[in-house]
């Protein structure tokens, strides 16, 4: 009996140990409630070891395909990793990430991160993102980089920012190259260099990236790097409005309606705002208000410029909230 009993207190030892170091990848975690367990039945939940439960139509199932609606048990466990909400998801995403998938140590880390389901541990978040990172899985180390970037939940470290985005770079991410880009551009904590920022942006542009479209005209446009080129820099904002940046929308709609750069053309102008504005930009909705309310491009209507400047306050953009506010007196 004594024995027995010390052996049960080893035992729940270990599992209590597991649950503290979290989910180690090669662990056995139940597919049920996602707790360690390594036995045939698991300890939290009594449920036994091969049995899952379908994410399609909630079925408890053994074999490796839904009894009721055919869906297989790796589909099953994906889809569920990818469910929104955090304690859903869990299971699946605790038994992916100690079977080594890539994306679900990454979705771990960040409930490691945030202290969602487990306890907040920014070391063991780190350390299941790197081993995401390790594996190959080039959004891992992309978030890596912007957690060191903008420190977030660590000390600011451009160094380490850098190294995990040419890591991720290195993995295909246009993204990734962007912020290589932009490092260089900067000289942050590199020492700054014109042409090899080009040379990024560049990388990232040929995948179709709207923000290095967007950095590559503003270097023809200054001259950085390369020879000044207007043309070459308008075609890159238009590059980058058709990639889907309202960025370059809004800019497109700034250069038409003031004739920078470009013949003046108002309705135009209208249009590129209009544009940037059903991609969320603020500063058009403002824009738009302001060409409502003033007949640029556009028939006045004070209407719909009311409307727009109501838009735009709620996007957070503050003029436009005391513009609304003064309209509404
Ligand atoms: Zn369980
Ligand atoms: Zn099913």
């Amino acid at each position: 009996m004594k024995k027995t009993i010390a052996l049960l207190f080893a035992f729940l030892l270990m599992i209590s140990s597991a649950c503290a170091d979290g989910i180690i990848p090669g662990q056995r975690i139940c597919q049920v409630c996602g707790n360690p367990t390594e036995t045939t039945e698991c300890l939290a939940c009594g449920s036994p070891k091969e049995c899952w439960v379908c994410y399609d139509c909630l079925t408890k199932n053994l074999s490796d395909t839904c009894m009721k609606c055919g869906k297989s048990r790796k589909d099953s466990l994906a889809a569920q990793a990818a469910d929104p909400r955090a304690l859903t998801a869990w299971p699946a995403v605790s038994c992916l990430a100690a079977e080594s998938d890539p994306e679900n140590l990454l979705r771990l880390g960040t409930y490691y991160q945030r202290g969602i389901v487990v306890g907040q541990d920014i070391d063991q978040a780190l350390a299941l993102f790197r081993k995401s990172g390790e594996a190959g899985y080039a959004p891992a180390w992309l978030y890596m980089g912007k957690l060191y970037d903008g420190g977030i939940g660590v000390a600011v470290d451009l160094a380490s920012a850098l190294d995990c985005y040419q890591k991720a770079a290195d993995l295909g991410s246009a993204e990734a190259c962007w912020y290589v880009g932009s490092f260089y551009e900067e000289g942050d904590g590199v020492t700054q260099s014109y042409s090899l920022a080009l040379d990024y942006y560049q990388m990232a542009a040929d995948k179709g990236d709207a923000d290095s479209l967007m950095s590559l005209a503003s270097f023809y446009l200054q001259g950085l790097g390369v020879e000044e080129n207007q043309e070459k820099a308008l075609q890159l904002y238009h590059d980058a409005a058709d990639a889907g940046s309202h960025l370059a929308c809004d800019y497109l709609g700034y250069l038409y309606m003031t004739g920078t750069y470009v013949d003046k053309d108002v309705e135009e102008g209208f249009k590129w705002y209009r544009k940037a504005a059903d991609l969320g930009n603020a500063r058009s909705m403002y824009a738009l208000g302001y060409a409502y309310q003033c007949g640029q491009g556009v028939e006045t209507d004070l209407k719909e410029a009311a409307k727009w400047y109501e838009k735009a306050a709620l996007a957070g953009h503050q003029n436009a909230l005391l513009v609304w506010r003064t309209l509404n007196r």
